[in-house]
């Protein structure tokens, strides 16, 4: 049994209540490690630490604050295969999805991060004839939050922390509490990257109590979130009259739109994995697929075809494409979307239910079938609600304004996809759909430096490049009479 603990400060304790919560693996649905149930005390001495430690970070170097990012990213690389193991364990995702994907990304934002701030720029403002010049200082903001979610655990945990450390704060991070193990492995190499103590600390912990206690708390200046819509309104009216920043990155309800004359074999290879990619839980994961009329019988076919042969399999085996969900309620909640779906009238394509075990290690782990509804109208739930799992659903429409108005057609606004060949009608569908990043025949690819987030319901704020720097320094206007 593994106990993981807090950082806080350089030092590692258990919660001051000294009371802990299990760590579950999805895919045998036993119990692998512990995590301190951390509260309000240990977030007021994470504060206390984070608070002393920052007038001698802000005022380190960029260059001293850089290299300790890229020593920390290599020691990532180091550690590659033990990070992927960990996360593939305390997640279910496949573990070649951990290697190929989650740890390459996590150092990869660690050393994106520490280039990034050698090069931020400032503003200066000349007028013609000038009397003054105005130039913009960009200040480290102080202690800061960052909570990120489960579903891809050290790849958006260093997402965050890396540009909020890079621009001179400290840091009070809480992974969650489903998903601790690679950020607590990360936190015991901090004081060898070069960190001073106090400069980032981890809680883990339940989000309405650990996580809550760091949004409340007066101190901590600024809070950067990833995770479910309904937290993040409950984080925005928690701290609505607190004046603190806030970067909301919340869920979606992803369209692709396949047009007729796509190229169709990269249109369905793309969307099998857009769809079902980490088990359907990333919040950039395809949901609602609109074909247009005169492909859909055929591309509908060809994917469930394609989806049948995908079975469940043990997150160890180097062969599976798919892995267990992240826990039994996780599990149970989208068997409830399944269930509502098919009593709405949804024409059930393939799936529809728990995944039977891949072996007998796994026999009591969290495994759904993928699945694929049609028939069902844009205002059905599954149309409407986030399942965040392997579930998706197919719409027909006759025209590109009945394509755009089906994508538009929730509260959401992060993803989506759009496939076709023609160039004039790509760039018009991608201006006309309402979403943060609109992928034109492909998905996931991500250029760190683009601005990363959604609008309506999916979010407010970006992350990414300048805007994450932006997000976690505070602009002062200086003005000086020449
Ligand atoms: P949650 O909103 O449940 O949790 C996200 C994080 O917030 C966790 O660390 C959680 O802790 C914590 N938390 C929960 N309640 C509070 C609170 N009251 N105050 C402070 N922190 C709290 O989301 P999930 O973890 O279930 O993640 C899935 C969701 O995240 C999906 O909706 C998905 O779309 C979204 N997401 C969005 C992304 C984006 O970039 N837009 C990317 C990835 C996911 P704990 O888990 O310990 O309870």
């Amino acid at each position: 049994m593994l106990d993981l603990l807090n950082l806080i400060g350089g030092e590692y304790r258990e919660a001051q209540n000294g009371t802990w919560l299990d760590n579950i693996d999805p895919a045998t649905g036993q119990i692998f490690a512990r995590i301190p149930r951390s509260g309000k005390d240990d977030v007021a001495a994470a504060y206390t630490a984070a608070e002393s430690a920052f007038p001698l970070w802000s005022r380190t170097s960029i260059e001293k604050r850089a290299a300790c990012l890229r020593n920390l990213a290599h020691i990532v690389s180091q550690n590659a295969e033990a990070l992927a193991q960990a996360e593939s364990q305390d997640n279910g995702k496949p573990l070649s999805l951990a290697r190929a994907v989650d740890i390459p990304r996590a150092e990869k934002n660690l050393a994106f991060f520490a280039g990034a701030i050698e090069q931020f720029p400032s503003e200066a403002h000349i007028p013609a004839g000038p009397t003054h010049i105005n130039y913009t200082h960009r200040k480290p903001i102080g202690v800061v939050g960052c909570i990120s979610p489960w579903n891809l655990p050290l790849y958006l945990f260093t997402w965050k922390i890396a540009p909020a450390l890079a621009a001179g704060n400290c840091v009070i991070a809480k992974p969650s509490e489903i998903t601790p193990v690679t950020a607590w492995m990360l936190s015991q190499w901090i004081e060898e990257a070069g960190f001073p103590p106090g400069v980032f600390n981890v809680l883990h912990g339940l989000g309405p109590e650990v996580g809550q206690a760091i949004v409340e708390h007066p101190g901590i200046k600024a809070i950067s979130f990833t995770g479910g819509t309904s937290t993040g309104a409950h984080i925005a009216r928690t701290t609505a009259s607190m004046f603190k920043k806030l970067s909301l990155e919340l869920g979606g309800k992803n369209p692709a739109i396949i047009f007729s004359d796509c190229d169709f074999d990269a249109a369905l290879a793309t969307t099998v994995r857009s769809s079902f990619a980490n088990q359907g839980q990333i919040c950039l994961c395809s949901s609602r697929i609109l074909i247009e009329d005169s492909i859909y019988d055929r591309f509908r076919d060809a994917l469930i075809e394609k989806v049948k042969r995908m079975i469940p399999g043990d997150p160890l085996d180097e062969q599976t494409k798919m892995g267990a969900v992240v826990s039994a309620a996780h599990r149970d909640k989208i068997i409830q979307h399944i269930e509502l779906a098919k009593s709405e009238g949804g024409q059930l394509l393939c799936g529809g239910g728990k995944a039977s075990a891949p072996n007998n290690r796994c026999e009591d782990g969290f495994f759904v079938a993928p699945t694929v509804f049609e028939n069902l109208g844009a205002n059905c739930q599954l149309n409407q609600q986030e399942v965040f799992g392997p579930v998706i659903t197919l719409q027909r429409f006759y025209s590109e304004d009945e394509a755009i108005q089906l994508a538009n057609a929730t509260e959401y606004g992060l993803a989506a996809t759009i496939w076709t060949t023609d160039l004039k009608k790509a760039h018009r569908t991608a201006a006309r759909v309402e979403s943060g990043i609109a992928w034109v025949n492909c998905w996931l690819v991500r250029d760190l430096r683009t601005p990363f987030g959604g609008v309506k319901a999916s979010g407010v704020g970006r992350e990414g490049g300048w805007e994450a720097l932006r997000f976690f320094t505070e602009p002062q206007n200086v003005c000086i009479e020449l």
